[in-house]
């Protein structure tokens, strides 16, 4: 990435703020260490570091007894001088303020709030290629020579031999009399369209070549070269295909329809007055992306700049493309950035030169310097909450920031969070609820259809069929109608259960307390059982599959499904199918799941088979028809939530079906039937869903009627995971006493997966109606050795995943 060579006092990378105002020598600064230390420590500035410590700066200082060099962040400037045992800071680490104080604040609100230790927060606020100041160097940079205009240059320029050095020198002649780095881009090459436009290095000439011909230059006496710190007017403006005419003329092809128009005005609204989180609760494919780009154009008008998270693997160069179709700085932050280009992209939000900023969970710490607008596209999905520390929910994050910075948030969903929902629905103060409840062009709702896989004569044809009768019907007319399917399992392999029929016991991973997962071999024959690997889906460890009992040398039989599994019946059924298999097991990189949807949109594919990647977002109006081979996989999980993502998922990948001009037809093969989730499904009721569903919470306490913080406990050995379980759990209940029946402690009991990756695990649960007194109960714990031991115990605020 770029660099930037000034001081601190020449200018402040986030500008000057007075907390960036440089501390005087011989002061005490405190500092969040990375290394997750919870608590700041007391640092002296020495003589030597005017006007170069900051708060927000990232420094060495010496720790422990050793003075072992760590990295850290200036979090507070004092105007206490050193005690006698004062250690002083070592060196400045960055010259730049990496953390403006508006993400110093958040940062501190995460840490409190998560449990977890603020040098830990900043550590991941902070991208890695920041930190590492990857791409930062000193680069070389290129002008005419003594500021020389056309005159003078051109007839030196005259006699020179065709090539790059000439080239090189034409084209400074065309620019602006000043330094210019010298990249490729300086030869006039537009940098390769990086995924969904949102960087790209430099062009196809080399670094060599081009320093070659600008020494040719400076020998012909046409230009100057010099080596430099890169500067703030190195930073690249992000880079996309340029939008076709302006905001405004893009927005002529789609005109609001009215439920559209109005959720625009009243959002509007609440977005002028400053803070407020709005619900867009809006049915699949009724048009909530239309109505973000018209908010975030009245954000950019406004110069202020909109965050849009959005889940990463929604992240495709589809969606990008409606983004960056239709503002002209987009920056995009996907996991194919390269180390250089996310630095380069971190630094120009830093700057406000990218209105706009599309990302998944981590793009909510993007520091652009006016947030007006955060989006938070499909805001129910799991993945927006991190499962390691800091343990944060990026919706909530988003709100806390949004609250602090006056800007609005808009929560985008077709099923949203029972949280979010009754939030809005309830009236909370600042929050609102924006109803779609048509499709964009009043397509009508795709019809689901149930099939009872109980039912004999869908069982009847021998064996397990995974494709019913119904569903194959189905397809078949889809394929004649020339449309699209795609085709749900949420279970990748081929059989999640490798059952010995004499034993009668499943096939367990050594490590895990599951069962595992047969995988098929690419060229195995369907009944020989061998080149396949048993998977554990949870520790990922993987053995080739023996065909017989470890313990009495049966035959082991396969029973349960998976992908792989349809792909082969789906293959002997439809012989000429065009079809893919989408799952983590074939799509390796992001570029084959795009590629995969690119096909598939194209037309070139007539069918996707996959997991639950395919039931999020897309938009292919050639698909009309939807099969779901097993609404059952999350129902029977030990969940509370289990219910919610059953119709979730449901929903959103019925809502794939019946986007373009036909109608859509959903198949939903279940052994449930009469499974209440199941059924409102049928009807694509969210608010009869979740209405039914908020009252079984309300009546058993659960969120989001009440709060919940999980410690969950781990270690190799059993007996010393239920001593600490039960240590913990001991603190927890004495600390807990004081607040009476405003919390709960429940446990220590094994997890629901009670062993992972070889650790047993425990875990002990704080329940309550409120989430203040469980807030003041956990600071109150914050020193506590047994609960620092990070290792061992981990804290889950607002935990999301409970198995
Ligand atoms: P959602 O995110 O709500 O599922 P999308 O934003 O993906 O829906 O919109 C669904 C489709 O409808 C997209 O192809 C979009 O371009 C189109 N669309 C949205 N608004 C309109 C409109 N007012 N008129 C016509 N088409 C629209
Ligand atoms: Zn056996
Ligand atoms: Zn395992």
């Amino acid at each position: 990435m770029q660099t930037d060579g000034d001081d601190i006092e020449g200018a402040g990378w986030f500008g000057k703020g007075p907390e960036a105002a440089p501390v005087a020598t011989g002061r005490v600064v405190e500092v969040a260490l990375e290394r997750g230390i919870d608590r700041v420590l007391d640092y002296a500035v020495p003589p030597g570091f005017d006007g170069k410590v900051a708060v927000g700066v990232r420094v060495k200082v010496p720790l422990g007894r050793g003075n072992t060099p760590a990295s850290g962040y200036v979090t507070a400037l004092t105007d206490r001088g050193p005690g006698p045992k004062t250690k002083s800071v070592l060196e400045v680490d960055d010259k730049r303020v990496l953390i403006p104080a508006d993400l110093l604040w958040l940062a501190r609100w995460i840490g409190d709030y998560y449990f977890c230790p603020l040098g830990t927060v900043l550590g991941s606020v902070i991208p890695a290629a920041v930190k590492k100041q990857t791409g930062m160097k000193r680069r070389w940079m290129v002008r005419l020579a003594g500021g020389g205009g056309l005159e003078a240059v051109s007839p030196l320029l005259a006699t020179m031999r065709a090539g790059a050095a000439k080239r090189l020198g034409q084209r400074l002649l065309g620019l602006e009399k000043k330094w210019h780095l010298l990249d490729g881009e300086l030869m006039g090459e537009e940098g390769g369209e990086g995924r969904g436009g949102g960087g790209g290095e430099g062009g196809e000439v080399s670094s060599a070549t081009l320093l070659t011909a600008a020494k040719a230059l400076v020998k012909k006496g046409v230009a100057e070269l010099s080596k430099q710190d890169e500067t703030e007017a190195d930073v690249k403006p992000v880079r996309h295909k340029p939008a076709l005419g302006d905001v405004g003329a893009m927005n002529e092809g789609v005109e609001l329809n009215p439920q559209q128009r109005e959720a625009v005005e009243r959002l509007g609204t609440s977005l002028r007055g400053g803070f407020s989180v709005s619900l867009l609760l809006g049915v699949t494919g009724s048009g909530k992306t239309e109505v973000y780009l018209r908010l975030i154009e009245q954000v950019v008008a406004a110069g202020k700049q909109a965050i849009v998270l959005v889940p990463e693997i929604s992240l495709t160069p589809q969606t990008v493309r409606r983004f960056t179709t239709r503002f002209p700085n987009v920056a995009v932050l996907h996991s194919g950035l390269t180390d250089t280009q996310r630095h380069q992209q971190w630094q120009a939000i830093g700057r406000g030169v990218a209105n706009v900023v599309i990302g998944a969970r981590s793009a909510i710490f993007a520091p652009v310097p006016n947030l007006g607008l955060v989006v938070v596209d499909e805001e129910h999905e799991t993945t927006y909450k991190q499962d390691q520390a800091p343990r944060y929910h990026a919706r909530d994050v988003a709100i806390m920031r949004a609250q602090k910075a006056g800007a609005g948030v808009v929560l985008g969903s077709a099923t949203p969070s029972l949280e979010s929902y009754q939030k809005a629905s309830s009236g909370v103060k600042g929050w609102h609820l924006i109803h779609l409840t048509e499709r964009a062009r009043k397509q009508p709702m795709p019809k689901i259809e149930l099939v009872d896989m109980k039912d004999p004569l869908v069982r009847k044809r021998g064996g397990i069929q995974l494709i019913s009768p119904r569903l194959e019907v189905a397809l078949k007319g889809t394929l004649a109608a020339g449309k699209q399917a795609i085709i749900l399992l949420n279970r990748r392999g081929y059989s999640n259960f490798v059952y010995c029929a004499r034993c009668k016991q499943p096939v367990h991973c050594k490590y895990c307390d599951v069962t595992l997962t047969y995988h098929r071999g690419p060229n195995e024959q369907a009944d020989a059982l061998v080149g396949g690997t048993l998977q554990c889906h949870y520790c990922l460890g993987q053995q080739t599959l023996k065909p017989n009992c470890e313990v009495c040398s049966s035959k082991l039989v396969l029973f349960g499904l998976g992908t792989q599994r349809v792909e082969e019946e789906l293959t002997s059924k439809f012989p000429d199918l065009k079809f893919a298999r989408v799952d983590s097991d074939t799509m390796r990189t992001s570029r084959d799941y795009e590629e995969r949807l690119s096909e598939f949109s194209a037309g070139r594919l007539q069918v996707l088979l996959g997991t639950q990647m395919l039931a999020k977002g897309h938009d292919f109006p050639g698909v009309t028809l939807v099969g779901v081979i097993s609404a059952d996989t999350a129902l029977s999980l030990p969940d509370f939530r289990s219910g919610e993502r059953t119709f979730s998922l449901l929903t959103q990948v019925a809502g794939r079906a019946g986007r373009g001009d036909d109608t859509g037809t959903v198949v939903v093969q279940t052994f449930n039937p009469e499974e209440p989730v199941i059924q409102s499904a049928l009807s694509h009721d969210y608010v009869t869903f979740a209405d039914d569903e908020l009252q079984t919470r309300q009546r058993v306490g659960h969120p989001p009627f009440g709060r919940m913080v999980r410690f969950i406990i781990r270690d190799q050995e059993l007996p010393a995971a239920q001593r600490l379980g039960a240590d913990v759990a001991d603190l927890v209940h004495a600390a807990a006493k004081e607040y009476g029946d405003t919390i709960q402690v429940i446990g220590p009991h094994p997890c629901a997966i009670n062993r992972i990756a070889g650790y047993h695990r425990q875990s002990v649960e704080l329940r309550g109606p409120d989430s203040r007194p469980i807030q003041t109960m956990l600071r109150a714990l914050r020193g506590q050795p047994l609960l620092q031991r990070h290792e061992s115990v981990v804290v889950d605020v607002d935990p999301v995943n409970l198995l």
